[in-house]
């Protein structure tokens, strides 16, 4: 095969990438490759579908930059295509009286990102959710609101075909060998590569020699789903001081039908795509998360330790139901038996710092661009993401 641009991954990011460097360059060839039979088989199509309004990022991060944009770009693409979208706002509250200044902190983001974020008395607070345990005062967003991910999936992945994306699944991008590269359907000849491919981003990436300075750390995520009625919650609910540090504590959050879940409990993947017990087993990437990963969590100290251990002995039932029940009144095991689809986030740790890494990290050059860390909000950035990326494809190329 040969083609001008040779996207990896039928993805929110791959699928958002290949369509714009088709509307900037509409006459090149763009061809888009993913391992498996159909797009948003991973991350994309197993999120929690939330349009992020972009209220908890600090403003010099990508994530800010593109979350308020993506979420307005996002609302309206899916508005424009007959596509649901649950407008239900997210409130944000403290549980007691320490965590008050992390809604201060909140507010202070969301005025350098420029995101519409309601101070509200508890009283207005138990008016948009009765059973929310309000201290003091709480935040609204309103522009916080859900959609159904693998529907908005397959209506990117049509919009793709017809503006002339070349998909081609069941294709694994395997090696590169000089100037060509090795998939499972053969050779290719690409003047330029775009790596989107989630949770192996890190490792194509060193194949090109970028995220030479990154370990992947695959953090597994589950959430309970609710039985209780679609309406049983009327907006999604957060605790303020799990929204200002760098990872999101538990909280519940509402489908586009009103449905609710409860999570997540984190753990990390012993491989890759470890979703479910040993399927898929893969001994090799097992044996490089425990040596690197996990290594690099130890090491790493008090932040990664606590941060996991905290995750891993969060991870029970019950003590979801706790948590739970500290954000609002009345959540009962009963109604909470059920776990949805894990997803699993592409973590990075920086080798150097052994942190983990908060945004998103774009590095390449005038023949790859490497798209990584592709946590958390990027089903939300990724128009505006795309839109940089391929910025960056242009500036590196001189295009
Ligand atoms: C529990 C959870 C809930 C989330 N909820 C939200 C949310 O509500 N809102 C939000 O904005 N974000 C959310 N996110 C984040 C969001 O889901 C992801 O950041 C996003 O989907 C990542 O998309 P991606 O395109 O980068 O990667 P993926 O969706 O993982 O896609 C990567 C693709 O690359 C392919 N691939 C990999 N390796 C190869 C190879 N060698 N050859 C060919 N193809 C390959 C894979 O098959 C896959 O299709 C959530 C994340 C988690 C963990």
């Amino acid at each position: 095969m040969k083609t001008d641009f040779l996207v990896i991954g039928a993805s929110i990011t791959g699928i958002n990438v290949a369509r714009e460097l088709k509307q900037r360059f509409p006459d090149a060839a763009v061809a888009l490759i993913d391992k498996e039979n159909g797009c948003a088989r991973h991350s994309s199509g197993r999120n929690n579908g939330v349009l992020d309004a972009g209220f908890s990022w600090s403003a010099d991060s990508l994530k800010a930059r593109f979350c308020k944009e993506g979420n307005q770009q996002l609302t309206r693409y899916c508005e424009s295509k007959k596509i649901p979208v649950n407008k239900c706002g997210e409130l944000v509250i403290a549980r007691d009286g320490d965590e008050l200044s992390a809604l201060d902190e909140l507010q202070r983001r969301a005025d350098g990102n420029g995101v519409k974020l309601e101070q509200v008395t508890a009283r207005q607070a138990t008016e948009i959710e009765p059973r929310a345990k309000v201290h003091e005062h709480a935040l609204f967003s309103p522009t916080t609101a859900s959609v159904d991910p693998v529907t908005v999936m397959q209506r990117m992945e049509q919009d793709a075909r017809d503006a002339g994306v070349k998909f081609y699944y069941e294709t694994s991008f395997l090696r590169k060998a000089g100037d060509e590269f090795v998939t499972t359907l053969g050779t290719v000849q690409a003047d330029y590569v775009v790596n989107c491919a989630g949770l192996y981003a890190d490792q194509i990436a060193q194949e090109f020699g970028f995220a030479e300075g990154y370990r992947l750390l695959p953090l597994k995520h589950n959430y309970l789903e609710s039985s209780e009625v679609p309406g049983a919650f009327r907006t999604h609910i957060t605790a303020a001081a799990d929204l200002s540090g760098s990872y999101p504590g538990v909280h519940i959050v509402l489908g586009v039908d009103g449905k609710a879940k409860l999570g997540p409990a984190v753990k990390p993947a012993l491989w890759r795509e470890q979703y479910h017990g040993a399927d898929g087993f893969h001994p090799f990437e097992m044996s490089s998360v425990v040596t690197t990963g996990i290594g690099q969590m130890f090491q790493g100290g008090r932040e990664i330790c606590k941060a996991c251990l905290q995750r891993f002995t969060g991870s029970a039932q019950s003590r979801l139901i706790t948590a739970g029940n500290r954000l609002v009144e009345g959540i009962r095991l009963s109604d909470y038996r059920d776990w949805v689809r894990p997803e699993i986030q592409p973590q990075l740790v920086n080798t150097e710092t052994h942190r983990m890494v908060s945004d998103f990290i774009i590095e390449g050059d005038a023949k790859s661009m490497h798209v990584l860390n592709t946590v958390s909000p990027v089903f939300t950035c990724s128009m505006p993401l795309a839109k940089y990326v391929c910025e960056q494809i242009a500036a590196a190329t001189g295009k």
